[in-house]
């Protein structure tokens, strides 16, 4: 359970920065920071696995509610989660527009970084040994988990490696993206 907490943020974190890196590149004029959306997919990461609570205090046990049900831990799962970043961003953004002259978060891409995050809570369950219909509904079978040796998921050297790789990776994204930019002040 720890591991999994260090590895989806760190994972998370990483995957965000990654979509936010590549939209930044093209859309000078409308770059994102990266370290702020690599925070968030750290936290937006965490968000699936809330199941559990669901499946505690309300006792959602049922095939396709209980933990990693396929509303959370599939390709279905993540496509709602975007149509609910979607929906969240844009509601924000309306909100934004009516009672303040704050800058509006681009929903489209922000809510396909965010998703990315989720589609890595995907992989990063995938290497942990619990059954997990992660193509519902392209499929419905269970056996896409238990890539990595338990020993090796559940040791220290494991979760360190996810941090130095997750959070190491967006604070080295973002100073690639300064010096890229530092470089093209100069030369203009
Ligand atoms: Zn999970």
């Amino acid at each position: 359970m720890l591991t999994s907490l260090h590895s989806h943020s760190a994972f998370g974190a990483i995957s965000t920065a990654i979509v936010i890196f590549i939209w930044n590149r093209y859309n000078q004029d409308k770059r994102l920071s990266i370290l702020v959306f690599g925070l968030l997919g750290g936290f937006v990461a965490r968000i699936p696995d809330w199941d559990l609570f669901l499946n505690k205090e309300l006792h959602w046990d049922s095939t396709n509610m209980a933990h990693r049900s396929v509303y959370t831990h599939s390709i279905f799962g993540v496509f709602l989660f975007w149509i609910a970043f979607l929906f969240l961003i844009y509601t924000y953004n309306l909100l934004i527009r009516k009672y303040s002259d704050r800058e509006k978060i681009p929903w489209k891409i922000s809510s396909v970084a965010l998703s990315a995050s989720i589609l890595s809570h995907l992989v990063t369950d995938a290497m942990e040994d619990y059954p997990t219909r992660t193509f519902y509904p392209f499929s419905n079978q269970t056996e896409f988990y238990g890539f990595i040796p338990m020993e090796v998921y559940h040791s220290q050297y494991f979760i360190v490696s996810s941090w130095i790789i997750g959070f190491g990776g967006v604070v080295i994204l973002h100073l690639i993206e300064k010096y890229r930019l530092g470089k093209v002040t100069k030369s203009n």
